[in-house]
């Protein structure tokens, strides 16, 4: 392969490696990329220079990974993340690797990665491309195939297969037969992963084009049961009158859907789980339909855990709670302007268009046709009036504060708190309310009102 492009930038790093006799090779998903007429999303290099070499040979160079003998050089505005040659180490506690084992050459580096795609090395700065495996030839025919035995590559990590099917979704590429056959006998080893390690597994399942590829090969496989028992058993869910497909199928396609749109990494979680808690309270009515009253509450709840499980940040689990939780509303024209204003202000108007987003997914998945986004229009038109009223959605656009409550005599602490909220509660329903004189006298009348009789 004379014709990759490699970027000058490499060049330029390799001279400094060939400048102290050492042997530096581009590998993993930057060849894989290149081989595919993709520009490289990262730089990942091998070297035999060990890490302190790496450290003595350029200005800027972060530990990121030390323990797996990998550092990253800041050079010239790119990152690039060195691994010195390493063998395949055991995983004594299921987990982690143990201290990293250097190997003696690129070749037995390359033997130990996990697919053949994987196992490219181009020699920088100018070839050759070391091809031990055919991971090419498989690059060309869109197959993804464990180097070796997949019992024997999937034992040693459980975290492979995660990736075989994460691939599988991010490259549009097929798993081998093999390879997919050795995943059930690996979900032992699979279940003792470190969770920080399966989430950027499904992180980047979330965000490939068609995640389903991946969470259907899961379902295959056994490892939806062992990571997600929760989205697994919506399959079978069946839910006619208003849909066309099972539960599993329609949050399939309903994060498809989001992946398609481009949305943002929360909306396409809140796709996938938005009806999880369907199983759980599904009920037959007199007539012989199914219900799922309150599915969201228990959507919710199970999402929770499913993120909290796997350590997803606090802010990242509030956010797709929020929007599972709330992706049930029904509006309609008739509702008041009040009632728009309590909608918005239990939403949050930052989260509204994102849970709009979600609704349109949802509707899409329903049917499995595009319903556009046109229902919403009138409702979006109508958030967007209210909101142009500028009336009070918040504490802060309230006409008084804790403040001036405290001016007139009522005293700071958690009663405070409840008559504020009264009183944001009473500008909503009516906006005229909302000036300081009058939310001032509401506010003795209700502080009155809440001391004992006694006091
Ligand atoms: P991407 O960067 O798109 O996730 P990648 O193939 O570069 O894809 P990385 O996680 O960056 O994946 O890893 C770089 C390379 O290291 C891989 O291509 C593979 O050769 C090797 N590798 C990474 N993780 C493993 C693993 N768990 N087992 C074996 N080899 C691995
Ligand atoms: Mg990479």
């Amino acid at each position: 392969m004379g014709n990759l492009f490699i970027h000058p930038i490499l060049k330029e790093a390799a001279a400094v490696f060939r400048g102290r006799g050492k042997k530096v090779y581009l590998v993993g998903g930057a060849v894989r990329d290149l081989f595919r007429g993709q520009k490289a999303q990262d730089w990942d290099l091998a070297t035999d220079a060990r890490p302190e070499e790496v450290v003595a040979m350029f200005p800027r160079v972060f530990p990121t990974g030390i323990k797996h003998g990998t550092v990253t050089v800041r050079y010239k505005g790119h990152s690039l993340e060195v691994t010195t040659f390493r063998t395949e180490s055991a995983y004594t506690d299921g987990r982690h690797p143990d201290e990293v084992r250097y190997a003696a050459d690129i070749e037995e580096d390359l033997s130990r990665r996990d697919f053949t795609m994987n196992a490219l090395a181009f020699a920088l700065p100018q070839g050759p491309l070391l091809d031990p495996f055919g991971g090419g030839e498989d690059i060309k025919k869109r197959i993804i195939r464990c180097v070796g035995p997949g019992e024997e590559r999937f034992g040693e990590d459980g975290l492979r297969p995660i990736r075989a099917v994460r691939f599988a979704a991010q490259l549009g590429f097929t798993v081998e037969d093999s390879t997919l056959a050795a995943i059930p006998g690996a979900l032992g080893i699979t279940a003792r992963v470190a969770p920080e390690r399966i989430r950027e597994e499904l992180d980047k399942i979330i965000a490939a084009g068609k995640p389903s590829t991946a969470f259907l090969l899961m379902e295959k496989t056994g490892l939806l049961e062992l990571l997600l028992p929760e989205l697994g058993c919506c399959r079978g869910i069946e839910q006619k009158g208003f849909h066309r497909f099972d539960v599993l199928d329609h949050s399939l396609l309903a994060c498809d859907y989001s992946a398609r749109e481009g949305a943002s990494k929360n909306i396409r979680l809140a796709s996938l789980f938005h009806d999880i808690g369907k199983p759980l309270t599904r009920n037959m009515d007199a007539s012989g339909i199914w219900t799922f009253y309150h599915h969201e509450q228990e959507s919710a709840r199970l999402t929770r855990n499913i993120l909290t499980r796997f350590r997803y940040p606090h802010t990242v689990i509030d956010e797709v709670v929020h929007l599972v939780s709330e992706h049930m509303f029904f509006y309609e024209e008739t509702w008041s302007d009040a009632a728009v204003r309590r909608f918005i202000i239990r939403v949050g108007e930052e989260a509204i268009p994102k849970l709009l987003e979600l609704r349109k997914a949802d509707a899409y998945a329903t049917a499995g046709i595009e319903a556009g986004g046109n229902f919403l229009v009138p409702f979006i038109n109508r958030i967007e009036g209210v909101l142009a009223q500028g009336r009070a959605f918040s504490l802060k656009n309230l006409a008084v504060s804790g403040r001036d409550l405290q001016d007139v005599g009522l005293e700071p602490g958690p009663r405070m708190g409840i008559i504020l909220r009264e009183l944001l509660e009473t500008v909503v329903d009516d906006p005229e309310l909302n000036n300081r004189e009058k939310l001032l006298e509401i506010a003795k009348n209700l502080n009155r009102r809440y001391t004992p009789a006694c006091n």
